[in-house]
C-alpha cells in the first residue's frame, strides 16, 4: 500500500464506472473487476450507487488507482452508471437526482479534509484521453456554488427585512438563531402572548422566535383591517369592538404572522387565535373595514 499524504491533495477527480446505467453494480462488483485489472481492489476512495447510496471504497489513507500519474495528489470519487447499454460507447451524464445529491455531499466533506483541492473530472486531468465522467464538473460544481449563494442572499435578505429598526443586539441575536436553524423552520408565523389590546386592530405581543429568543413588547397593527378609534365620535363602537378581540383572544393559543413593518416602528401581521384568523373575522363580523389604502387585502 502506498500513503496518500493529505496535505498533497491537490485535486477531487470525479468518476462514472462506464457501467451500462441499467444494470446494478457495487462497490464490491468494482473491487472486483479491479482486481481482475491486477490492481489491489477498488481504485475510487467513495462510490456513489444510483439509488444515492454513498460506499466506501479505498481508505483515504491509501492511494487510489483513478488518474494516471495523479493518484499521488488526488482522491478519486466515482458514481455508478455512465453508460446506456445500447450505446456503451458514449459517457453521458446518467446520475440521478440522488446521486446528485450524494455527491455534493461527499464533495462537501472532502473539501473539509482538502481545503482548497480543485474539482474536476477525470477528463480534465492533464494527459486523460477519456470521456469520464460524461459531464462538465467544473459547470456543474460553479452552478452548485452558485444556486448555494442565492439560497443564502436570499436568507439574509428576508432576516433583515425582518429585523429592519429592531435594536441592533435583539437583530444580532435573532439573526443567529435563524442562521443556526435550518431554512424551513425560520417561520412567518410566531406562537404569541398578547400582554395588550390597545384597540380592535392594535396590540402588544411577545413574539416567540423559536430557539429561546423571545421579542418582547412589540407592537403589532393587523394587516387590512381597519377598527373605529377610541377617541372622538367613534369611541363607543371602538371600545365595544376592543373588548370583542379581548375576548377572542383571552386564553386562546395566539400565533402571529408578520408581513412587514409599519408606521411608528409596528410590525404589521396577522393574528391567529385558536388557528383562526381574527383580522378575517373582524372583517367577516362587520367590526372592521378594509382601510381604502391598503394594499395587498382581498
Ligand atoms: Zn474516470
Amino acid at each position: 500500500m502506498t500513503t496518500l499524504v493529505q496535505k498533497d491533495v491537490k485535486y477531487i477527480v470525479i468518476h462514472y464506472t462506464a457501467t451500462p446505467v441499467e444494470r446494478d453494480f457495487t462497490a464490491a462488483d468494482i473491487d472486483a473487476m479491479h482486481k481482475r485489472r491486477g490492481w489491489r481492489g477498488i481504485g475510487y476512495h467513495k462510490y456513489i450507487r444510483k439509488s444515492g447510496l454513498v460506499e466506501d471504497g479505498r481508505p483515504l489513507r491509501e492511494r487510489g488507482a483513478h488518474v494516471k500519474g495523479h493518484n499521488h495528489h488526488s482522491v478519486g470519487i466515482c458514481y455508478e452508471g455512465g453508460v446506456f447499454q445500447d450505446d456503451p460507447n458514449t459517457g453521458r451524464d446518467t446520475r440521478t437526482a440522488a446521486q446528485r445529491e450524494s455527491m455534493e455531499r461527499v464533495i462537501r466533506d472532502m473539501l473539509a479534509r482538502y481545503p482548497g483541492a480543485k474539482v474536476v473530472g477525470h477528463r480534465d486531468m492533464p494527459g486523460a484521453a477519456t470521456q469520464c465522467p460524461g459531464f462538465d464538473v467544473e459547470a456543474w460544481w460553479a452552478d452548485v456554488q452558485r444556486k448555494r449563494d442565492t439560497r443564502h442572499a436570499g436568507l439574509w435578505a428576508r432576516i433583515m427585512a425582518l429585523f429592519r429598526g429592531v435594536t441592533p443586539t435583539l437583530a444580532g441575536i435573532a439573526l443567529l438563531s435563524a442562521l443556526c436553524a435550518p431554512v424551513a423552520a425560520i417561520a412567518d408565523r410566531y406562537p404569541a402572548e398578547v400582554t395588550d389590546i390597545y384597540d380592535g386592530d392594535t396590540l402588544t405581543a411577545d413574539l416567540d422566535l423559536g430557539l429561546g429568543v423571545v421579542l418582547i413588547g412589540q407592537k403589532i397593527r393587523l394587516q387590512c383591517v381597519d377598527t373605529p378609534e377610541l377617541r372622538g365620535t367613534e369611541r363607543e363602537a371602538g371600545l365595544a369592538v376592543r373588548d370583542r378581540v379581548r375576548g377572542w383572544l383571552g386564553g386562546a393559543k395566539v400565533e402571529i404572522e408578520i408581513v412587514g413593518r409599519g408606521k411608528y416602528g409596528r410590525w404589521l401581521g396577522y393574528v391567529h387565535a385558536d388557528g383562526q384568523s381574527v383580522n378575517e373575522r373582524l372583517i367577516a363580523e362587520g367590526l372592521a373595514v378594509v382601510p381604502s389604502y391598503a394594499k395587498g387585502c382581498d
